[in-house]
């Protein structure tokens, strides 16, 4: 793939998120001149890091899951991830605590989680195995014949033997109907279902295809970088720094005008030429703040109409002492959520009996918080959008503490050592995410693959790469799309030596 591109294609990448130092590591290594510029002091993007008096929290995602995509992407450059940071498989996996004072713990044994399933629902654990033998074919085939070729257009749905086997399979329902249809038990489908927060969704508007994410939950398990996942963001920061790309951080790109060949990026450290540009910021940013108005692809309305994935309520909380029993990640769950999913998508509104998350990477990791000490975040899904204002902030943080203190018996009020918060401003202010979502798009039906923005809109010659456009949410998908959007760029470049929508594949060229 080295030889792919002539040297002197230059390309600046707007973005340091997974998506932007994907796509400058695969086209360096392709043998463009890629210069990747981020507004921000450091790179990652969503996937950031605060480090305060001994305590460092990543502020975004924790769940290293997906553990052959990032495998993937180090064979590409002849890599392992472990020779960039140490990987622990998390034994348990997570613990829920319901409302109504029970518990369960997932560990990454199945056998384990079978006896879970059934000491609730009898034939529940067989289910569960069928259940899961469906989610690891369906993965398999996802992965293999859609997010890694690249079905971004309806017509390469066309004449393949792929809708019509999803369709008998019932993967275009929704996720909820699939799911009973394997298992009765509320908490059971809680389960199964809750992973669809990684996408931004709810079990009745996310299509049953994602069913998969069962099996990267409780087949493949869940794993935890050694250093947090700032670590993953470092590793690969340094891979695209080895194949030649240039990153300069606290350089923010305020304009992007001309197209293929001619492209001039005003900045404001000066004015950058390039004859690509890929943005890792989102398109409905993109085009509202860097493009002319006669360069954007979509109206504003466009954008406004699309279902955006939850914000988030956000505690980084450095607590002095124990927290037992909450384990390194924990979900605290109503016994019926569907008032909380309605609280996000029907009627947006602050929820009151909300299903959340915590984090507690200290658990797993002594280096994350000082002896005696823990660092605990706090996620609480919310509709984008909501007023966050400082009063509405303090009071959801009150019922938020005294809640968690009620449903888990950790008590942290009184012994918060440090603290800072993060709800739908700052994903507004930080990335200029629409509306203050945390994830971007959700995956609903229509806002999966081919109705996903595409990542050739625009002037020739932009791109886009990232969470919002295919194959989507999370950092394992962000991966992928660096290196669907370095081969849309291949394939397009005047003079290439290849241009054929295969080439890029793992048996002809990048291995
Ligand atoms: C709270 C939270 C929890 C999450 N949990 C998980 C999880 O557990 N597991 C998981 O896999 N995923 C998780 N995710 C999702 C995952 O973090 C994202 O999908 C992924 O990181 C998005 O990457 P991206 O490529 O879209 O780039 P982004 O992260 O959106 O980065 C874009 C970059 O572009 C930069 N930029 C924007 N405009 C400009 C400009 N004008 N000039 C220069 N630079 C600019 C931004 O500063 C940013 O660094 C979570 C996300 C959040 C917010």
């Amino acid at each position: 793939m080295r030889e792919v591109l002539s040297d002197d294609t230059s390309v600046l990448v707007v973005g340091g998120g997974f998506g932007g130092l994907s796509t400058a590591a695969y086209l360096a290594r392709a043998g463009a001149d890629v210069r990747l510029l981020e507004r921000h002091d450091r790179v990652g993007g969503h996937a950031g890091v605060l480090e305060r008096d001994g305590f460092r929290f990543d502020t975004g995602p924790s769940w290293y899951l997906m553990p052959d995509v990032f495998e993937r992407f180090f064979g590409h450059f002849d890599r392992t991830p472990e020779e960039y940071y140490d990987l622990e498989r998390l034994d348990p996996q997570y613990r829920v605590f319901w409302k109504d004072g029970d518990r369960a713990t997932v560990e990454p044994k199945r056998r384990n989680v079978h006896e879970l399933f059934e000491s609730y629902e009898p034939g529940a654990g067989e289910a569960l195995d069928r259940y899961l033998a469906a989610a690891e074919r369906n993965y398999e085939l996802a992965m293999e014949r859609v997010v890694y070729p690249g079905r971004d257009r309806l017509r390469d749905y066309v004449d393949t033997d792929l809708l019509p086997m999803l369709t008998r399979a019932r993967l275009f329902g929704s996720m909820d109907d699939y799911v009973s249809r394997y298992v009765e038990h509320p908490k059971l489908r809680q389960l199964l279902e809750y992973t669809l927060v990684f996408l931004g969704g709810s079990p009745t508007n996310t299509p049953a295809l994602y069913s998969i994410m069962s099996h990267v939950d409780l087949n493949q398990n869940v794993f935890y970088p050694e250093g947090g996942i700032a670590g993953v963001v470092d590793a690969l920061a340094r891979v695209a720094r080895e194949q030649g790309a240039t990153i300069e951080t606290g350089v923010e790109v305020q304009a992007v005008r001309g197209h293929r060949g001619a492209f001039t990026l005003e900045t404001d450290a000066g004015v950058e030429h390039a004859d690509v540009v890929v943005s890792n910021a989102n398109p409905a940013y993109t085009e509202r703040e860097l493009l002319p108005p006669d360069a954007r692809e979509r109206s504003p309305q466009a954008w406004d109409d699309r279902t955006y994935a939850p914000s988030a309520f956000m505690l980084y909380l450095g607590v002095e002492g124990d927290v037992d029993p909450l384990a390194h990640h924990s979900l605290v769950l109503p016994t019926d959520w569907s008032a909380h999913f309605e609280r996000i998508f029907d009627r947006p509104a602050w929820p009151e009996d909300p299903a959340y998350y915590l984090s507690v990477a200290s658990k797993t990791d002594d280096g994350v918080a000082p002896d005696g000490h823990h660092a605990v975040v706090v996620l609480v899904p919310i509709a984008p959008g909501l007023d966050d204002g400082p009063d509405m902030r303090d009071r959801y943080r009150e019922f938020v503490l005294g809640a968690l203190a009620e449903r888990t018996g950790v008590d942290l009020r009184g012994r918060i050592v440090v603290e800072e918060s993060a709800c739908v401003s700052e994903f507004a202010d930080r990335y200029g995410d629409p509306q203050g979502t945390a994830l971007g798009l959700a995956h609903t039906l229509f806002q999966t693959g081919p109705f996903r923005p595409d990542r050739r809109a625009g002037p020739d010659g932009l791109y886009y790469t990232g969470a919002y456009t295919t194959p989507g949410i999370g950092m394992p998908m962000c991966l992928v799309s660096g290196e669907r959007t370095a081969r849309a760029v291949v394939e397009d470049a005047p003079g290439t030596r290849s241009t054929d929508a295969t080439a890029w594949s793992d048996e002809t060229t990048v291995q």
